[in-house]
């Protein structure tokens, strides 16, 4: 899953790199409103971590901006303006929801992990297919009841295809969602994860659509 973060200060913005990349979120990470619109129109974010006060382009600009060129995804308001009114203003806006600093990282990873959920239709924690559960909050995934270890990639990507159990994920907005900019990309990488997981879950587990991509078997 692939987020993107808008934030100038420069030490929020390390710590919430670092907390989220190391969960296994790709992380785009920009520092002022204008550059913030760019990202948004090239690339499709699962979530939006967007600050308010920034240069360039005012946060709530960005949002509005966002919303009405049709954005759906999630967004996070972080920011120091928490009066009552700034909040009011953040929703109205189109935020989903909202966070004041100083915030805790584990809060924070906790909220993305609540927004992803809903943008994926789920109330409840865990994500599934047939036999297969994941844990985003521990991290844990599990066949058949039994704990499997993955590597930090098929993690994420498992968590990718999960997110929407009943899709056809073509490969290049894969690709996008593993990675984040400046990450090298080798050419075979998905087929490299999907191997890694059809052996670990199940031959039958991941389906290739020629061409196209992957679909889970398992699918609802
Ligand atoms: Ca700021």
């Amino acid at each position: 899953m692939r987020l993107l973060l808008v934030e100038d200060d420069a030490m929020i913005g390390r710590a919430v790199t670092a907390a989220l990349r190391g969960e296994g979120y790709a992380l785009d990470w920009v520092r002022d409103g204008a550059a913030a619109l760019t990202a948004l129109t090239c690339t499709g974010y699962a979530a939006l971590l967007l600050d308010l006060g920034l240069p360039r382009r005012d946060g709530l600009d960005v949002l509005r901006e966002a919303r009405r060129a049709g954005k759906t995804l999630p967004v996070l308001v972080l920011t120091a303006r928490d009066t009552v009114e700034d909040r009011v203003a953040g929703l109205d806006a189109g935020a989903d929801d909202y966070l004041p600093k100083p915030f805790h990282l584990d809060e924070l990873s906790a909220r993305v992990r609540a927004l992803l959920r809903r943008a994926g239709g789920r109330a409840g924690p865990l994500l599934r297919a047939g036999d297969v559960t994941l844990d985003p909050a521990s991290g844990e995934v599990r066949l058949r009841g039994a704990p499997v270890a993955l590597s930090a990639k098929e993690y994420a990507l498992l968590r990718v295809l999960l997110q929407k159990p009943g899709a056809l994920h073509p490969r290049e907005r894969l690709l996008d969602a593993l990675y984040g900019w400046g990450e090298e990309v080798g050419s075979n990488t998905i087929e490299v994860y999907v191997h890694g997981l059809r052996r670990k879950l199940g031959a039958d587990f991941i389906v290739t659509v020629r061409g196209i991509g992957y679909r889970l078997a398992a699918a609802p």
